[in-house]
């Protein structure tokens, strides 16, 4: 029996009352006949995941196939941007482009949390599974990628930086808390965006313990992964992560094969101003 078929079984079996017994639904035809249009027995159940393939977690010490986008701005730039904005940078058109070719090919969006399970309980992910992340939490991610993300089913998530919340060109909460109700994924990436490896370990753990607190505070949601400033971080940070209740880090090694042994240097593949869709199916897994 493969997995898929056990989950949906399971879930047939947890519902007794939407699959009475034969000889009751007999009974309730007779009684009401205007509501047996669907027997219930063969009714599927409405919380099933996807019932087709689905991904078995991987053995210790092997990887799992899972590319992380990864995304900054979403904004046009003019003729003369550096390479640096370049770099950092998709266009609103390209990013929504990029979005219709993820969903047409039947990626599912997972979030890091769903990912980190799979790699530390074994739990299942859907078929074809894909992180679509954003760091920094730049304004144009609430006014271009989230209605974007909506509009395709996809869910994004979006590591923010907790100072400049509320600030010009950076999100708000209530912005954020709109994004968590409508199942977008918020995750930690400091207090002020420091270069982590460089401070006093006492500030080091400040900046990632305290991130932490306070989104879970505002958001009413488990903060678990944290995406590290500048891409910067070493074992004495991974054991700060640890101590502070995080159980996995992306960075900005580029790659989807994500081990799971190394939670706290996932990869991920960054998206820029002149990538087109050619560029990102090459990146990803075949
Ligand atoms: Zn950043």
């Amino acid at each position: 029996m493969t997995v898929a078929m056990l989950a949906l079984a399971a879930c047939v079996a947890d519902a007794p009352v939407l699959a009475p017994t034969p000889g009751v639904q007999i009974v309730q035809v007779i009684a009401t006949p205007v509501a047996t249009q669907t027997p219930t027995a063969t009714r599927l159940p409405t919380t099933a995941p996807t019932p087709t393939a689905f991904v078995t977690a991987p053995a210790t010490g092997q990887a799992a196939i899972v590319p992380i986008l990864m995304y900054h701005h979403l904004a046009d730039l003019p003729g003369d941007a550096g390479e640096l904005r370049q770099t950092w940078t998709v266009a609103p058109r390209n990013f929504n482009a990029q979005m219709d070719w993820l969903a047409q090919r039947g990626f599912h969006t997972i979030t890091l949390a769903q990912l980190t399970a799979h790699l530390k309980r074994q739990q299942p992910l859907p078929a074809k599974p894909i992180v679509i992340s954003f760091d920094d939490g730049w304004e144009e991610q609430y006014a271009v990628a989230f209605p974007t993300l909506k509009r395709h089913n996809l869910i994004g998530t979006f590591f923010v930086y907790t100072n400049p919340i509320d600030h010009a060109q950076f999100m708000t909460w209530a912005q954020l808390q709109e994004m968590a109700a409508a199942g977008m994924d918020i995750q930690a990436h400091t207090l002020s965006h420091p270069h982590l490896r460089t401070l006093a370990p006492d500030a080091a753990y400040k900046e990632i313990v305290e991130s932490k607190a306070i989104l879970e505070k505002r958001l009413g949601k488990p903060i678990i992964a944290l995406a590290y400033p500048f891409g910067e971080y070493n074992n004495a940070v991974i054991d700060l992560l640890k101590r502070a209740g995080f159980e996995s880090a992306v960075t900005l090694a580029a790659g989807y094969r994500q081990r799971a042994d190394e939670l706290f240097t996932l990869h991920r593949i960054r998206m820029s101003y002149n990538d087109t869709l050619d560029d990102l199916a090459k990146r990803l897994p075949q």
